[in-house]
């Protein structure tokens, strides 16, 4: 898929930019601190409708259209183009600060092909998109909810109602804890939990079923790209360690035939047996005041042969295994929507030895567009140079070069 024209309204240092967008290569050049990743952040929400790195949707506002009084809005408008569809769509998201009196509230809306979404959720899956990061290296090394992170906005822009159940999975969840917290101070009847159970196990199933199968996938896609990589070295597995595992309910890394057993799992069998086990924990949780069951709690590895690369990886093990995982993604999220995903890449190419980087720019010629950030062209050959739209950007503002 290919963006046509991108639109922003007071995001981030955007105050206002509409341009028109090549297929290809658009090759974003500017100092330190010019918009380069604000821009890439612009168009990954379209495809996770979150930020990949504001710990809050205020802060994506622009500076100084904040404190002239309400509403504020922000707006980011994508027109894009679909591989076999006869018209492209339009996905347009408003970020609306507001007073309510005495606080201020942030609201979003979303609309596609100019219908207001009845959830911002429901726009999740038109539009692909993968991101390459340079610290995404902690995707590998990190705790566990960077890997849950990375593992939810892939599976979002892939599974039309993982996003939402994913939400509904967590105001569950805060319920229930705040539930145990309370029969945990003050005592009460404790069937109380029945319901909250009931909803946790059924939901929480459904978000495990869909990670065991997304892995499963991933890691047969990753190997291969890794595998290719490391010219026939080195055998990548991505190992699913979910919270509660079905059998045992012992949170343990799951063995490759394990792991497809829960990705091929009903979801009513696997909620079953969680209903069961946390009923059978429930003074425990209770004491603790704390749901410790559940995919909240999951994790995955990366495993190279028998050894895990989140502990022992070297870094240049860990950076292969992540471009692995990336090129594993691309082929994934394509294998499952159908459609090529836009590829953002945030400083990647200085990251990578000459080697790698060639692989990734093979990898980069089967894509349909790519977006592409640097300090320094010197790093890009003329003939890629030649055949990229150069992007200068200064201070917000976007200077196309011809
Ligand atoms: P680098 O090469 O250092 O990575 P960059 O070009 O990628 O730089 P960005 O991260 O895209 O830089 O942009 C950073 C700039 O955007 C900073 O100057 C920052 O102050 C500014 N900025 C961030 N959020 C906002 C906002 N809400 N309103 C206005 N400016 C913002
Ligand atoms: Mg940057």
């Amino acid at each position: 898929m290919r963006l046509l024209r991108l639109r922003l309204e007071n995001f981030r240092n955007y105050v206002r930019l509409d341009e028109p967008l090549p297929s290809g290569a658009v090759l974003l050049i500017g100092n330190n601190a010019q918009g380069k990743t604000n821009l890439l952040e612009a168009i990954y929400y379209f495809a996770t409708l979150t930020s990949f790195r504001a710990r809050s949707e205020r802060e994506l506002l622009n500076f100084d259209a904040l404190g002239h009084g309400y509403p504020v809005v922000g707006r980011l408008v994508a027109e894009f183009q679909r591989e076999g569809e006869r018209s492209p769509h339009q996905m347009e998201v408003r970020l609306i600060l507001d007073t309510n009196g005495d606080g201020e509230r942030l609201r979003r809306e979303a609309l596609v092909d100019g219908v207001r979404q009845k959830r911002l959720a429901d726009a999740l899956g038109m539009f692909n998109a993968v991101l390459f990061l340079p610290d995404m290296l902690t995707v590998v090394t990190g705790a566990p909810e960077g890997r849950r992170r990375y593992l939810d906005m892939v599976l979002s822009q892939a599974e039309p109602n993982y996003a939402a159940r994913l939400a509904e999975y967590r105001q569950v969840l805060a319920q229930r804890n705040a539930l145990l917290k309370r029969l945990g101070e003050q005592g009460g009847d404790e069937s109380r939990l029945d319901f909250w159970d009931a909803r946790v196990a059924q939901l929480g199933a459904a978000l495990m079923v869909a990670r065991g199968k997304a892995l499963d996938e991933l890691s047969k896609r990753a190997r291969r790209a890794h595998w290719a990589l490391t010219r026939e070295q080195e055998n990548l597995h991505l190992r699913y360690r979910p919270a509660y595992s079905p059998g045992d309910g012992e949170a343990r890394l799951l063995n490759a035939d394990e792991a497809r057993l829960v990705a091929r799992l009903a979801p009513e069998t696997l909620a079953a047996e969680l209903h069961r086990a946390l009923v059978r924990r429930r003074r425990e949780e209770i004491a603790r005041g704390v749901t410790t069951l559940g995919p909240h709690r999951d994790d995955f590895r990366f495993l190279e042969g028998q050894r895990d690369l989140g502990m022992y990886g070297s870094r240049g093990q860990v950076r292969t295994a992540m471009l692995a995982l990336k090129m594993a993604e691309m082929a994934w999220l394509q294998a499952r929507t159908g459609f090529r995903p836009v590829l953002l890449l945030d400083e990647i190419l200085a990251e990578l030895d000459a080697r790698r980087r060639d692989d990734l720019q093979a990898h980069l010629a089967q894509s349909e567009q790519v977006f592409l950030t640097t300090t320094d062209h010197a790093l890009f050959r003329p003939t890629f140079l030649a055949h990229s739209q150069v992007w200068r950007l200064r201070d917000g503002v976007v200077f196309p070069e011809t």
